[in-house]
This record gives structure tokens, C-alpha cells and sequence, in this order.
């Protein structure tokens, strides 16, 4: 399963590009990680799509952690929403933590972009094309490929997976070209968006935690 040369910013542009000539507007789930990640891709995206946030992230082992993120994502849709006069709706996505914990059961100890994470990215995506499946969504994605440290080509496969057994379509994407995760930190210092230093499950703070150490110790 990986997507091999293919460029995903380019597959979008031409499925854009389609739409510009056809004039038409579809409906998009777009699955969230963070604000900080969304806000490049939702402000981009929002020009050529009825946008639906939807925010579904159990991987956030620590409920704290998960509320501030939550509580930033539904803040900057509300300065998109007010200031750019878009209009993105939200939906968060249940929050089960015990549900992400039984499903990397086993892989605790693997490093950040590992067979963990693919686990992670399966459960994301299908809850997702699930939901834009049973909601009448045009088209699903994520904003996962705008991190550098996420497997673009994994992500992409994934996603056309899940939309290939629900039958709706999964946009390609690999948002962090065209500067697009530069622009997302210059649009979360622009809106002063809390921008964490770990991706998200306790293994990945954990990760973090002893990468700082070691630098602390050199
Ligand atoms: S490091 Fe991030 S992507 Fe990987 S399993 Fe943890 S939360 Fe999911």
C-alpha cells in the first residue's frame, strides 16, 4: 500500500481545476488533526468546497490535551466563519480513548511513523468516510498530509481505501506543498492558535518528552 510517484497536489489541482469549469461546489467532510494544521488547508479549500469540519481524534490520550485542541479548532473556524465570511460547520466525532488504546495494543513501543500510526490513520479515515458516507458528503479528506512528518503517499492509500467500502470519494491531498504547512504556521501565529509540541497519543509525548531530555543532556 503505498501511492508510489504520484503527486496528490496535483490530482487535486485538476479535480479543482474541474470544478472551476463545471461551476460546481461540492459538499466536503474534511477530518481535522489540530487548528494549526486545518487552518491552511480549510482557508484553501473553502474557496471551491461547502466545508464540514470533522473532528475526530481518540488518539489524544490525555482528556486536557484533547479539550484544548478541541476548544482551538472550533475558535479558529469561528474567526474563519466571522472575520472571512466562510461558512464551515463542525462536527466532532466521538471521543474514545479506550477504543484508540485496544486498536495500537501491541505497537506502544513503535516510533512516530510506524505501523502505529498507520493503525491510528485507518481508524481516523474510516470513521470518517463512514460519516461522510452516511451524510451525503460529495467528497471526504484529511488535513494529516500537511505534516511533514506524516507519510503523504500511506495517508492518500488509506483514504481511497475507506472511500472505495463506503463508495464516496476521498480528495487527494498532500497540503503541505505550495507552502502550505509555512503558511499554516504563519496562520497560527497570525491567530495566536496553541500549536502543541507532540502529535497526539501518549507515546508520542512520551517520544517527545525523551528527545528532550537527550537534547537537555548533550
Ligand atoms: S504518533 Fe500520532 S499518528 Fe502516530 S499513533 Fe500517535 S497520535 Fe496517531
Amino acid at each position: 500500500m503505498n501511492g508510489g510517484n504520484r503527486n496528490y497536489q496535483k490530482e487535486l489541482d485538476k479535480i479543482i481545476d474541474g470544478l472551476i469549469k463545471t461551476g460546481t461546489r461540492p459538499k466536503l467532510l474534511m477530518h481535522t488533526c489540530c487548528a494549526p494544521c486545518s487552518s491552511y488547508c480549510l482557508k484553501y479549500l473553502s474557496e471551491y468546497f461547502d466545508i464540514t469540519v470533522y473532528y475526530y481524534n481518540p488518539n489524544i490520550t490525555e482528556e486536557a490535551e484533547y479539550r484544548m485542541r478541541t476548544k482551538e479548532q472550533k475558535r479558529l473556524i469561528d474567526i474563519y466563519n466571522e472575520e472571512l465570511s466562510m461558512d464551515i460547520k463542525f462536527v466532532e466525532g466521538e471521543y474514545d480513548r479506550e477504543l484508540f488504546l485496544s486498536k495500537v495494543k501491541g505497537y506502544e513501543a513503535c516510533k512516530e511513523g510506524g505501523d502505529r500510526c498507520k493503525i491510528c490513520f485507518e481508524l481516523r479515515l474510516d470513521k470518517a468516510g463512514a460519516y461522510a458516507k452516511n451524510h451525503g458528503f460529495d467528497f471526504f479528506t484529511t488535513s494529516l498530509t500537511i505534516s511533514p512528518l506524516k507519510n503523504a503517499p500511506l495517508l492518500n492509500s488509506i483514504g481511497e481505501e475507506v472511500g472505495s467500502k463506503y463508495d464516496v470519494r476521498f480528495l487527494p491531498s498532500d497540503f503541505k506543498k505550495k507552502e502550505g504547512y509555512k503558511q499554516s504556521i504563519e496562520l497560527s501565529k497570525e491567530y495566536g492558535l496553541y500549536r502543541q509540541n507532540y502529535c497526539g497519543c501518549v507515546y508520542s509525548k512520551n517520544e517527545m518528552l525523551s528527545r528532550q531530555k537527550g537534547n537537555d543532556n548533550e
